[in-house]
């Protein structure tokens, strides 16, 4: 086998294994001149060179020598007796990577892996991103396309791609897009005959990423470039990252051999967020504002916005806002008005204290009249405990409303009822899937 390919090979590993600036301090220098009886001989600098990486990376060496396990390669150090000043063997892009500027970009450094909230609806996407960012263009996910409905978290995914391959490798040339802005740049190139230059600034990318390809739709000519793009970095290894709203083969509008190129690569769908990655996400987003919400109103928000992500970012900025700007109080009310107001029409609970004490009194089998009573009974206290409980979390009523309906207790009493069931949902699983079920039940009937 030619020594240049194992090398090149080799040193793709080494750079994914050593630090940047390792490899380029003792790696970039160095070159194999030769291979015999399974030995690859590799010319470094000097002496110092030399004894550095032979204690200190010998292993790492051996090992990427070797990466099909099958321990064959061995190497010796050989220190160059000319100067180094040639160029390196060809495809060494390593060597020719640090000469390279850093490359302008419009990547949103908000958007990144570590503040994107994982959950079973988007945990494929988001390993399938990973796993791109890792390795661009050297797996087998090329291209990538995400795809899902708006606001579900595509375009974050796409920037904590990006975000990712440059921190990890400054010098790769990381080109991101809209499709919509590289429609009207191909366009305007058309107008100024710059069609050339306009190719060539896609054409140089390491890793193109290309949001919201659905806009392509329609637009032939454009497409026939994006085509021609398409497979110039395709062919040359470059990783492509897209997102669209559909799943690639029911994109309409677009042309069959661009939809044919894209199922070579992996799609990613994100679903809708479920309950709990809601409420996390809620949490995350409450935090990062700097606004404290108690539990049962992130419950409320995370139970009626319901469609996606930035709706509920929506929502807690709104909700902070609305707050400051009005000097008031962040409490149920606010939160509800702004729920209201978010959802409009859509907006409907019908769920009211009646309700609740007669699906705990069917579920208990304890009459209703009972649970707003006086008794002391043991199981009819928990049952009105429950109850008043409910009243808190589904629909945010004060304490000393909640005493009212109960026969006229205290918001004490209540507060203490609320706290003791609280408890007892996380430390009973007989009381929790209790209060899931009647949770669920009420929540049918809203
Ligand atoms: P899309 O491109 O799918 O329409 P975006 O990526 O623009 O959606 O997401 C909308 C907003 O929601 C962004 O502010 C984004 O940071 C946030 N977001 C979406 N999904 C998540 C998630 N899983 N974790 C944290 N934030 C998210
Ligand atoms: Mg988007």
């Amino acid at each position: 086998m030619d020594f240049n390919y194992i090398w090149n090979d080799t040193m793709k590993v080494l750079s994914s294994e050593i630090p940047e600036h390792a490899i380029s301090a003792w790696f970039e220098p160095i070159k194999a001149v030769g291979m015999s009886n399974g030995t690859i001989i590799i010319e470094v600098p000097n002496k110092f060179s030399c004894d550095w990486i032979d204690t200190h990376y010998k292993e790492e060496l051996l090992k990427a020598l070797n990466k099909n396990g099958n321990d064959q390669i061995s190497y010796r150090l050989k220190v160059s007796t000319s100067s180094l000043k040639e160029d390196p063997p060809s495809g060494f892009s390593i060597q020719k990577r640090n000469k390279r500027p850093i490359y302008q970009n419009n990547l949103n450094n908000q958007y990144q892996f570590k503040n994107y909230i994982e959950g079973s609806n988007n945990e494929f996407a988001k390993n399938a991103a990973l796993a791109v960012a890792n390795k661009p263009g050297e797996n087998n996910f090329n291209p990538l396309i995400l795809y899902g409905g708006v606001g579900l978290g595509k375009t974050h995914l796409m920037h904590a791609i990006g975000n990712m391959v440059i921190e990890r490798k400054p010098d790769l040339r990381v080109v991101i897009i809209t499709s919509e802005k590289f429609t009207l740049d191909f366009v305007n190139s058309l107008r100024k005959n710059k069609t050339i230059e306009f190719a060539q600034q896609y054409r140089t990318a390491d890793i193109l990423l290309i949001d919201d390809i659905q806009f392509f739709r329609g637009k032939e000519q454009t497409q026939e470039q994006f085509f021609h793009t398409f497979n110039v970095l395709y062919q040359s290894g470059k990783q492509i990252v897209m997102t669209a709203d559909k799943f690639p083969a029911e994109m309409k509008g677009l042309q069959s051999r661009l939809i044919s190129r894209f199922q070579s690569g992996l799609s990613a769908d994100i679903q809708p967020p479920n309950f709990e990655l809601r409420v996390a996400i809620l949490l995350e987003k409450a935090e990062q504002n700097g606004l404290s919400l108690d539990y049962n109103v992130i419950e409320f928000i995370a139970k009626h916005i319901k469609k996606n992500v930035r709706d509920l970012e929506g929502t807690i900025i709104r909700i902070l806002a609305k707050s400051s700007l009005m000097n008031r109080e962040i409490d149920f009310t606010l939160v509800k008005e702004v729920v209201r107001e978010r959802l409009g029409s859509s907006f409907s609970s019908d769920i009211n204290a009646e309700a609740i004490v007669k699906t705990v009194s069917e579920r208990l089998n304890i009459a209703e009249k009972l649970i707003v009573g006086k008794s002391r009974k043991v199981e009819i206290v928990q049952a009105r405990q429950m109850s008043m409980y409910l009243c808190r979390s589904l629909m945010g009523t004060s304490l000393s409303n909640i005493g009212v309906f109960f026969g006229g207790r205290d918001h004490t009493t209540v507060m203490h009822a609320i706290k003791k069931i609280r408890k007892k949902y996380y430390e009973n699983r007989r009381i929790k899937h209790l209060v899931d079920n009647i949770k669920k039940e009420l929540d049918d009937i809203s």
